[in-house]
């Protein structure tokens, strides 16, 4: 759960402490994403992969999305439909999106940063500033934040 936008970690936690106390909890498998690993799941993706954004396209990659899953009572994960629902009419109370919409159940996302439209002028900022990953993240946080 590092380097997630301090605001949506925040959101994500309130629904997933929701949903947990209408008897679903949900586990955060992945969060924030660098470039090049989403990259690697870009190009599985054009080979038959499950759907992934190109790099700086994705709202993981600015520590804005997290993909999650029903944690079972014998501590396995699941992915099943069914098993999103509550995830999915829980999360806009909470001010998040989920990926239902482009059918991709386990994503979870602050809102108005979808589309790869949406997304384009945060990979300026983040390809324009210099220094660490979380100097770059800061840098597209503060443009998020004075929208
Ligand atoms: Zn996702």
């Amino acid at each position: 759960m590092d380097l997630l936008y301090p605001p949506f970690l925040g959101a994500l936690l309130d629904l997933q402490m929701e949903c947990k106390l209408l008897g679903s909890p949900y586990k955060v498998y992945s969060g924030h994403r660098q470039f090049d690993e989403q990259r690697q799941l870009y190009y599985k993706y054009l080979d038959g992969g499950p759907k992934a954004a190109p790099p700086g396209l994705s709202a993981h990659n600015y520590g804005m999305a997290v993909d999650c899953a029903l944690l079972l009572p014998d501590g396995k994960l699941s992915w099943l439909g069914e098993h999103y629902e509550t995830l999915e009419k829980t999360a806009e109370k909470h001010g998040l999106v989920t990926g239902k919409a482009f059918g991709d159940r386990p994503h979870v996302q602050v809102p108005n940063y979808v589309t790869g439209t949406q997304l384009w002028p945060l990979k300026t900022v983040y390809n324009r500033t210099p220094g660490t990953e979380l100097e770059k993240l800061k840098a597209v946080w503060n443009v998020v934040e004075s929208r």
